[in-house]
């Protein structure tokens, strides 16, 4: 089966594809598959509603089950920040070490006890005939003093996850796709497809 994934983040279509093949699934992200380049205004204020936003738009623009990831990371320390911003915490010339440097200013004063995070990622797949299923999941940790490790992207060498002694910019991609929240939401995606039975 294939889904086109509404996302234009390589590494999140990287860690989607290499998530549901093992339930069979085949992701194509929209650039690939040739979805006209029409932006989708991520303005909501939950991931829900972004996820439920990215879905729809794209599937109204290719025709075909399309899967959309609205995600970002929960900071407790600072009430929830950066949250569905998490993409855009830095401003309008954000990138991913803009972010983190922000991040590790805004916590500067705050102890590891107190540094407490989690990764949410909403998923949201969207079929032609006008179902939609939703999936939430969440990987709880601490942000770090300092980035550490080179792998996955975005806010990972800042992040901890609960039970492992290193950020996920240093443990393996692998094992990433086993316990994050993008994991977890997928995982529980198949679960209600599964009760659909044939979706195609
Ligand atoms: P979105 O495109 O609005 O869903 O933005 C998601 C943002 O959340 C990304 O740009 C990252 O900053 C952050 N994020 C989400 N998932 C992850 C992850 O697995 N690792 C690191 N950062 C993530």
């Amino acid at each position: 089966m294939i889904i086109v994934a509404a996302s234009q983040n390589k590494h999140k279509i990287m860690e989607m594809e290499a998530i549901t093949k093992q339930f069979g699934m085949e992701i194509v992200g929209r650039d690939d598959f040739g979805v006209p380049k029409v932006e989708i205004v991520e303005d909501g204020v939950t991931f829900e509603e972004n996820s439920l936003k990215k879905a729809e738009g794209v599937m109204k623009l290719c025709g075909k089950i399309t899967i959309a990831d609205d995600s970002g990371i929960v900071v407790d320390a600072l009430d929830g920040a950066p949250g569905v911003y998490s993409a855009r915490f830095s401003g309008e010339e954000c990138d991913d070490n803009k972010n983190n440097q922000k991040l590790l200013e805004m916590l500067e004063d705050v102890p590891m006890e107190k540094r407490t995070a989690r990764y949410v990622a909403v998923i949201t797949m969207a079929f032609p005939d006008g179902r939609v299923l939703v999936a939430r999941g969440e990987c709880e940790g601490h942000i770090l003093l300092e980035e550490s490790g080179q792998n996955g992207f975005g806010y990972d060498p800042l992040f901890r996850p609960v039970g492992y002694p290193v950020s996920f910019g240093e443990i393996p991609p692998e094992e990433k796709n086993k316990i994050s929240h993008r994991a977890k939401a997928l995982i529980e995606l198949q679960k209600q497809l599964e009760k659909l039975g044939k979706i195609e």
